[in-house]
């Protein structure tokens, strides 16, 4: 762990996941002094494990295309699906050849340290216990350490925290959540490819993981897990055998209940801000958190790291230019939030529909143009 090493900073990230770790890693390579603080030590298991294709090119981007390699991930070959019907898609028609099946731990510790390794200064366990702005962000850590910024970046993920607290609001789409299992001493040779059927609660996804492993998840509404008590082992697994491929796949390879399904928020949202022109910005899940059947958070996250990293330094720049600048940024979440919306609505309309109420709520018409803040 490197240390902050000075009390004042071009930039501060809050949230040391993708969107924070790689905003932080363009900063410091263009020569801005940025402190990023994470409230984990990356020591518990972390969802959102299927990348796609796309990430080749924006690790390539960030320098770290070898480094990844290197880290021994799973190549993924496409996804089956059984969801207006049985489905198969190959990652071997992309022009980058496969996805990724990783180990999120991983995967995000590597992208934390080559912030740290371009110059960032980077803490783990702490988090940002206040902020207010006088021209300076005025900055208090859990620890009790002080530090002062000239712009700040909300990369706290879904929760969303530093912006909140600064008065933006979210707008949130659904009330997913995840219920996950996992099991390790699987031979998952054959298995390079992510499963997705729809059920009658929701949605399965499984797949591979480094190190023989293997990940089952039930997505599907917090008022609908509650009602079905569908994170306890008996009813999670009666529902994964009323599954067919899901169940096919994982009795094939799995012997024995899940022990204790994990529940984790997958709402997607937006935060807006009206009319605030502070130096702050949101990335990644803080700025839209997106429905886990779009594929798309990583590379999402890595994407809008590189919006907010260019903003950040033209605020750095051109301070006068704060109202412009923090509206365009806003203004391009919004069209990204309108394209996620569009696609979403294509997804869940396309599927094979149960007359459950998981599925009635997502029977919408495609939305018109998202304009919010
Ligand atoms: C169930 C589920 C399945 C998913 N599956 C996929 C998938 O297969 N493929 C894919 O690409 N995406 C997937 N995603 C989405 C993906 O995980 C996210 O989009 C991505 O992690 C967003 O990165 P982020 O850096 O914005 O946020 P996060 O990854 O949430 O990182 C936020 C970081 O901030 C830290 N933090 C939080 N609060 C504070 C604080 N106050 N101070 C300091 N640090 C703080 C956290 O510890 C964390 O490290 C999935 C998401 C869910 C919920």
């Amino acid at each position: 762990m490197r240390l902050l090493m000075s009390p004042t900073y071009d930039v501060v990230v809050a949230g040391g996941g993708p969107a924070g770790a790689a905003t932080a890693l363009r900063l410091a390579r263009a020569g801005h002094t940025v402190a990023v603080l994470e409230r984990s030590h990356f020591e518990h298991p972390r969802v959102g494990e299927t990348l796609a294709p796309s990430i080749q090119p924006l690790l390539r981007t960030l320098g770290l295309w070898s480094r990844f390699v290197a880290a021994g991930h799973l190549p993924s070959w496409g996804t089956r699906s059984l969801w207006s019907g049985a489905g198969e898609h190959s990652h071997l028609t992309s022009a980058y050849g496969s996805g990724w099946h990783v180990d999120r731990r991983t995967f995000d510790r590597m992208l934390f340290d080559a912030a740290g390794d371009a110059g960032a200064s980077t803490c783990l366990g702490c988090s940002l216990s206040s902020c207010s702005y006088d021209g300076m962000w005025q900055l208090t850590c859990s620890d009790g350490g002080r530090l002062t910024a000239r712009v700040l970046i909300d990369a706290t993920g879904r929760s969303a925290a530093v912006g909140r607290s600064l008065g933006a609001r979210r707008i949130p789409f659904d009330r997913l959540v995840g219920i996950t299992a996992r099991w390790s001493g699987v031979d998952v040779t054959d298995e390079h490819y992510l499963l997705i059927e729809a059920a009658a609660h929701g949605w399965w996804y499984t797949a591979p993981l480094a190190h023989n492993a293997m990940i089952a998840m039930l997505i599907t509404d917090a008022d609908i897990c509650r009602r079905h008590h569908l994170s306890s082992p008996m009813a999670w697994t009666t529902d994964l055998n009323q599954t067919s491929a899901t169940s096919a796949r994982l009795h094939h390879k799995i012997a024995g209940v899940a022990s204790s399904p994990r529940v984790c928020s997958a709402a997607s949202q937006r935060l807006i801000r009206s009319r605030d022109l502070r130096p702050w910005l949101t990335v990644g899940d803080a700025a839209l958190a997106v429905d886990p059947i779009s594929g798309s958070g990583v590379p999402r996250a890595l994407r809008t790291a590189e919006a907010a990293a260019e903003t950040a330094t033209r605020l750095l720049s051109h301070p006068s230019d704060a109202a412009d600048l923090i509206t365009q940024y806003e203004s391009d979440r919004n069209t990204e939030c309108t394209t996620y919306l569009t696609t979403r609505a294509s997804y869940y309309n396309a599927a094979a529909h149960h007359p459950t109420p998981f599925w009635t709520r997502r029977r919408t018409p495609v939305p018109r143009v998202v304009e919010y803040g």
